[in-house]
């Protein structure tokens, strides 16, 4: 989500004229585009900002903009950082090239962000962030041949731990026909994969007169659109709503892909209760088994959360327990760490030790390990077709004789990572390759 508001952002100032330098001391304007969920992203804004104070000790015409969550969390508190000149929340982003042509021309502090996020309406703002994502999407285009497209903003969850719902505000989603109008032109462009994003992607609904489109309806109709090849969809939540639609969309289009984020934080219960999880693990299993049944090759990747206030060694392996029977294809493990302002800040005790949440995260991991790597062996000797994202940026063992062709990175409709030698100019392309080594997390070949 934030790599695309970064790439609108970059966009609409490009459009107003400015040029981009990767030279951070000759840059007239820096932004830094943030995160609020964990805290060690936090940290790392601060650190980036005491560099910038730094250099802008000899650069005093030189202005910094916070954008982005972090900016909407503390709003005035980040203007008053000697580094800072511009705080621009999440919502104000179609305003970005405005502020900053107002604060390179007076030289005075500005703070964008939306009072009481969550309490009133914000429909001008709903309707200004529309018209943005509309014109600015079509260059959204981070990698070769792929887009994103924003499909809701916020969400109405209000998970115990999370700063998300105090940041981006409340449910909002877009009206299907700009989706499908921005797929099209997407298309148009050469694009070739479109991920739809939003942070409870599967509870997108539309009303419109007697009819609710969701998302099913959404990726049917992305899937009739020539040019797109392939669609998926980030990140969903574990309800039952919509779940079924979008497992038979999946299992009747060749161009949705078979892959699925469905975070569960934890396999315990109690702890689920603590989150304001609305589900159960056995929910939770139910819905896999479900997504297994229509979609028999689907792959999964989840999210947990180690070390959540009160969390036992008998809640840990229900947890543990949970990702051995999911078989994720990977998951995303993360430590707890409490977030100012949410509901297990305010009442529940940081009381699980660094080091028990470390040995946690560690065993997770090392559960988690072995079975990618047992499904990554899946593949050995089979042909996979990617999507090519362009240079692999870690180095990689050659396989074969490299014929002086770099290593390319590129993806399958699954999700899984594969590295292989090849023309840079496969970029944005399909390829074929043959898999001939695997790692629990990436899969190596041979294009054929
Ligand atoms: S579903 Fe929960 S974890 Fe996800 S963004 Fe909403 S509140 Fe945060």
């Amino acid at each position: 989500m934030n790599k695309h508001d970064t790439a609108l952002v970059r966009s609409a100032l490009d459009k107003s004229g400015f040029t981009f330098t990767e030279q951070v001391e000759q840059a007239d304007v820096v932004l830094i585009n943030t995160c609020s969920v964990r805290q060690h992203a936090e940290q790392r804004v601060f650190s980036h900002l005491g560099h910038l104070k730094h250099i802008k000790k000899g650069r005093a015409d030189m202005i910094v903009a916070v954008i982005g969550c972090m900016a909407q969390r503390l709003g005035d508190k980040l203007l008053e950082h000697e580094a800072v000149d511009l705080v621009c929340g999440p919502a104000q982003i179609p305003q970005i090239a405005d502020l900053v042509a107002k604060v390179l021309q007076d030289g005075q502090k500005k703070l964008a962000v939306t009072e009481n996020i969550r309490q009133t309406a914000h429909e001008e703002q709903d309707q200004a962030l529309e018209k943005f994502e509309s014109t600015y999407g079509i260059e959204d285009k981070q990698i070769p041949g792929q887009a994103f497209v924003r499909v809701m903003r916020g969400c109405n969850n209000f998970c115990s731990y999370c700063v998300v719902p105090y940041v981006r505000g409340p449910e909002v989603c877009r009206p299907p026909a700009a989706i499908i109008e921005q797929i099209r032109k997407l298309a148009d462009t050469g694009v070739k994969q479109v991920t739809l994003l939003g942070q409870t992607v599967n509870s997108y609904k539309y009303k419109s007169g007697e009819r609710t489109c969701c998302l099913a309806d959404v990726l049917a109709m992305a899937s009739d659109i020539d040019g797109i090849e392939w669609l998926k969809f980030v990140t969903s939540y574990p309800s039952q709503e919509f779940f079924d639609p979008i497992l038979q969309v999946m299992a009747g289009s060749p161009k949705v892909c078979d892959y699925l984020h469905l975070p569960a934080q934890t396999g315990s219960d109690k702890i689920l209760r603590a989150m304001n999880r609305n589900y159960t693990a056995g929910d939770y299993l139910g819905l896999l088994d479900r997504a297994r049944a229509t979609v028999p090759d689907i792959a999964i990747a989840g999210d947990f959360i180690v070390g959540f206030p009160g969390e036992t060694e008998e809640d840990f392996q229900a947890t543990v327990d949970l990702v051995k029977r999911a078989r994720y294809k990977n998951c995303f493990i993360f430590k707890y760490s409490p977030r100012p302002d949410t509901s297990a800040d305010k009442r529940l005790q940081d009381n699980i030790p660094a080091d028990v949440k470390k040995r946690r995260n560690i065993e997770l991991l090392a559960v988690q390990g072995k079975i990618s790597g047992e499904l990554s062996e899946r593949f050995l000797g089979k042909q996979v077709r990617v999507l090519v994202e362009g240079l692999s940026k870690k180095p990689h063992l050659d396989l074969v004789e490299s014929k002086g062709e770099p290593q390319l990175v590129g993806r399958t409709a699954t999700d899984y990572i594969v590295v292989f030698n090849g023309p840079q100019s496969l970029a944005g392309q399909f390829a074929k390759v043959k898999i001939a080594r695997t790692s629990p997390l990436t899969l190596f070949g041979e294009l054929t």
